[in-house]
């Protein structure tokens, strides 16, 4: 248990991945033995103390450096560990407490290993002997807010933005004026587009993949592929997608941090734009917590999800690698980012959802929806940070087949609760629930179209395809 922070530490001290000089050695141990117990640092030798309300964010399992994840409970405890706080929510109350929250917006990088395990006080030392001790020390105590931040930001900014990431707090519109996608297309002309998604088979034949996607096709714009939803093995959102150029549909890919590298990230995308997929979604992936035995790492993830849209971001208007390398031809894309809007308070989740827009997000899918009532607090929100003209947003949606799959996504799924009565009117309509379903999803619908700043339907099938030609129709959306 650490001292003046609110989580306990989740994994233990990072090593180096080389032997240190003696001297570094010792000053290693020594920063472990104060920081720990007090931010409960991990020694992961690329300190962001100073911008996450000196709370270690590398207690997260997830290894999430920009805030939360979709998973956090409605007592704000970690689901990966729910005996626990979710460090993020334990940082954002910290930081609106203290007035920093919109420090939390500057899109941070994901680890350089080389640096990983070996101290940071060298660095600061390092980087305050070149800003020069006097003027450093006079900087940080002034009166005058500005000089000391820019005095801050000489050292700290510095350290924790390296030449080859450059993350700041800015919104960075997408340099192509024309769109990307058939998606985008009709996303920027204003037409209420509906999307779904069908579920990747769970061997080789592409059969009722193509099926399935023949029978949705007429009725959406636009197909997602999950990337092993629930952490369990399907076929691969790229094969899909693939099979769903060839039927000539609208593919998104979806793709999940839990599961990526920085390299697999960068090459996976030029792989795609060979292929002319060019809608990418970025999800961070549930944990192999949620997922089949045995558990796959809980421990560490290499890139999270908004790392994942910076570095896309960047490659698209930029035309460079992580690495700074030039790429010869910039991947077309467009990007979009998870949200769940019931995660954690509305005023919180806005910040994330902040800092995923000025990282690329182009537009945001959402977790499934079932209090459309509460939807207006989290979209007003967005509308008091100026986002609902940045971004476009897409309600996910899923008609309900049974009590058990009810009751399943309440109790199971980080981040979806149903209310009360949605349970009880599943449980009431035995035989007849799939009927049932459907009329809650259409009713659903009906009260989320209209709503300012929503720009279209996800439906998310759960496996129940054959639906969504009825439901598009009798919401009067084809
Ligand atoms: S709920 Fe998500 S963000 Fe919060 S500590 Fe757990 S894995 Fe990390």
């Amino acid at each position: 248990m650490s001292g003046i922070k609110p989580a306990r530490r989740w994994q233990p001290a990072f090593y180096p991945f080389k032997r240190e000089k003696f001297g570094r050695r010792v000053l290693a141990k020594t920063e472990l033995c104060i920081k720990g117990p007090l931010f409960g640092c991990r020694m992961c030798g690329n300190c962001l103390l100073q911008e996450t309300a000196f709370i270690c964010p590398m207690e997260c399992p997830k290894g999430m450096r920009n805030g939360p994840c979709g998973g956090v409970t409605p007592e704000k405890n970690c689901y990966v560990d729910e005996t626990r706080k979710c460090v993020w929510y334990s940082i954002y109350k910290r930081a609106l407490k203290t007035g920093r929250e919109e420090i939390l917006l500057e899109v941070l990088p994901p680890l350089d290993w080389d640096k990983v395990g070996t101290e940071t006080w060298g660095d600061v030392v390092r980087q305050i002997r070149k800003t020069g001790t006097g003027k450093f020390i006079g900087g940080i105590f002034s009166k005058d807010k500005i000089k000391k931040t820019e005095i801050w930001n000489s050292v700290f900014k510095t350290i924790r933005q390296p030449n080859w990431w450059q993350g700041d707090a800015d919104y960075h519109p997408a340099a192509n004026s024309e769109p990307v996608s058939d998606l985008e297309r009709r996303l920027r002309k204003g037409e209420f587009i509906i999307a779904t998604e069908v579920t990747p088979p769970l061997g080789i034949q592409t059969g009722k993949l193509i099926r399935d996607i023949d029978l949705v096709k007429p009725y959406v714009t636009a197909i997602n592929f999950t990337d092993n939803s629930s952490a369990r093995s399907r076929m691969s959102s790229i094969a899909c997608c693939n099979v769903a150029l060839s039927a000539k549909a609208q593919p998104v890919f979806q793709i999940a941090a839990r599961d990526t590298t920085r390299s697999g990230l960068q090459s996976t995308v030029i792989g795609l734009n060979s292929m002319g997929i060019y809608n990418v979604l970025c999800v961070s992936g549930d944990s192999p917590k949620v997922g089949p035995a045995p558990a796959g790492n809980m421990n560490f993830i290499d890139l999270d999800s908004v790392q994942m849209l910076w570095i896309l971001r960047r490659m698209r208007d930029e035309g460079i690698y992580l690495d700074g390398r030039k790429m010869k031809e910039n991947p077309k894309l467009f990007l979009g980012a998870a949200t769940s809007p019931f995660a954690s308070d509305p005023v919180l989740q806005a910040i994330k959802d902040h800092k995923k827009v000025n990282a690329g997000a182009q537009f945001f899918q959402t977790n499934l929806i079932f209090e459309p009532e509460r939807l207006d607090l989290w979209l007003e929100q967005l509308y008091k940070r100026n986002l609902l003209n940045k971004v476009f947003i897409i309600i996910g949606l899923a008609p309900l087949k049974s009590y058990k799959i009810a009751q399943y996504l309440h109790s199971k799924i980080p981040g979806v609760s149903l209310p009360e009565s949605i349970l009880k009117r599943m449980e009431k309509a035995g035989e007849s629930a799939p009927e049932e379903g459907v009329q809650i999803a259409l009713e659903l619908i009906d009260s989320i179209k209209g709503k300012q700043g929503v720009n279209g339907i996800h439906i998310m099938t759960l496996g129940w395809e054959s639906i969504v030609p009825r439901i598009v129709t009798e919401a009067g959306l084809v």
